[in-house]
Parts: C-alpha cells; structure tokens; sequence
C-alpha cells in the first residue's frame, strides 16, 4: 500500500479513515501519541513503547494492547506499506459519550495508527532556529496530543524560515517544538535533565549512550540562552530527524566550534539507525 491507516482494527487508506466524535480526543485532545522511523522495522519500537505505557499511565488511560500485542500489529501493518523509510505514528486515546471533562474508565481505549513513506531530512543541512518563551505546562515528560504551543510555536518558527523553535523559561533552553536541544561546550555534551519540562526523547537517550561510547563527558543540567549562543555546538534530535546541527539561533550565527566531535556522534547516530530499521 502506498500508505495505511488504522482505526481500532479496521484498515484502510489514512484519508479513509473516520473517527467517531464520542473519541475524546475530538474534544480535549484526549491521549497520548508515539512516532518512529522504519524501513522492515520500526527504529527502537521497545523503548517507544515503554514511553507509551509510561505516557498512558500519567494521564490514566489503559492502553488496548499489550506491548507485545502492540509490536505485532505495528510491525504488520509497517510491512504492508512500500518505501525504503515510512513514518509510523500511532496514538491511544480516551473514549467517551458526550462532552464531558469527567471520564468514564470502563471505557477501552481506541488506538489509531498511521504508516506514509517519508524522506530523511538532509543530515549535513544545518537547522536555523528561533527562541520562544516557554508557555506550556508541567506535563511535558508525558507525550500527550495536547500540543497547540508546540504547533504555534512551529509555525512561527516556520514564517521566520527556521527549522524549529526553541522553548525557554526563566531564561532555561528546555526543548524544541518537537525534539531535544544539546549543546557542546569544552567538550562537554550538556543536555536538559530528564524532568517534567522536556519530554525525555528515545534519540536524546541514544545520542548520551553515543557520547558514553565515544567518551564524551555527559552533563544533565539545564543550560542558559546565553550559554546557546557561546556553545561550540548546538544539537537537535528526535526521532524523525535523528540528528542535527544547528547554525542559526535568532538570527546569530552558533557552534561549528567542535566539528569532529559533532561529526562523530552523528556518524554512530545514523549508522546505529540504519541497522536498527533493517
Ligand atoms: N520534545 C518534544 C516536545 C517532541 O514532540 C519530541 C518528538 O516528537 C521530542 C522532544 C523528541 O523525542 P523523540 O526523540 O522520542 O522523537
């Protein structure tokens, strides 16, 4: 198939598949989401699926599957749409009858998935990106689908011909729109602690364990927008773009400053990544 979508069992094309409104994402954007690359498999399916009961359990929601269960359906369903990379997504989300906050947690949850190909982002094009302040909630290490300041952050990010836009509070660098931010300084790999401010992201996870392999001195402390701009690099991951640089912050030229190091983390990155997706 040329892409496929899935709606609690039954399978189609994504632009035929339909949702009843008594889905309660349809009213509060009400569950929880995963998305990994593919080729034959799906790119660190376990770990996505530990977030995904992990995501589940911070907002009460009983996923429909178990995490086996749920292995085989996705890598099934991968292997029936064409394409050298396809972009898996799949989301769990609260049932309901009508508007209602309250919920009803008889209810089994419904599981939509999507699977389209995709093409890798260019990994030697540089990101240009912009700052914003940081107006979400305390709930970013659960991987919710409530995610209008991410989606308007990206849109600015996007008139201002940015890649993406950069979350700061109280003067932090926490994430971006939809990955993590790292930066390198004296050699240094420094990266936002795993809390409630970030979402702990799978490729964020695999680069630490890059750096481990390379070496490469590992610091869990939020860093400063003062410390972006002065770093030697400014690295952004996730799932879909593995692992970038980024050359522009609001504008002002950064990092380039410690290329061999960049250069080999991105190596392990990607050639870790091609194998996992065989
Ligand atoms: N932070 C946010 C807000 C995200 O939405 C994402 C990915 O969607 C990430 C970080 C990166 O996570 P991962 O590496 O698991 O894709």
């Amino acid at each position: 198939m040329e892409n496929l979508g899935y709606y609690n069992g039954h399978t189609d094309i994504i632009e035929n598949i339909k949702i009843p409104i008594t889905d309660r994402v349809c009213w509060f954007g009400d569950g929880i989401y995963e998305a990994s690359l593919a080729g034959r498999k799906i790119f660190a399916l376990d770990e996505h699926l530990n977030r995904l009961f992990a995501s589940a359990k911070g907002i009460d929601i009983e996923p429909p599957h178990s995490k086996k269960e749920f292995e085989v359906l996705l890598n099934d369903l991968t292997k029936k749409v064409k394409g050298d990379l396809k972009l898996v997504y799949w989301q769990v989300t609260r049932d309901g009858g009508l508007r209602n906050h309250a919920y009803d947690e008889t209810l089994k949850a419904n599981l939509l998935i999507t699977i389209r190909k995709i093409d890798m982002p260019d990994k030697d094009i540089p990101l240009s990106l912009i700052t914003l302040e940081d107006k979400r909630y305390k709930m970013c290490n659960i991987k919710t689908l409530n995610l209008l300041p991410n989606v308007l952050a990206m849109q600015i990010a996007k008139n201002a011909k940015c890649g993406e836009a950069v979350f700061v509070g109280n003067g932090f660098v926490r994430e971006c729109s939809h990955s993590n931010i790292h930066i390198i300084k004296d050699g240094i790999f420094k990266t936002h602690p795993a809390d409630s401010r970030i979402l702990a992201g799978i490729a964020r996870a695999h680069l630490i364990k890059h750096c481990q392999t390379l070496g490469i001195p590992v610091e869990f402390n939020a860093f400063t927008l003062g410390q972006l701009y002065q770093a030697d690099e400014v690295i952004v991951t996730s799932s879909s773009q593995i692992c970038l640089r980024a050359n522009f912050v609001d504008g002002n030229a950064v990092g380039g400053r410690a290329s061999k190091i960049f250069e080999n983390l991105q190596m392990l990155a990607y050639s870790e990544f091609y194998e996992g997706i065989k």
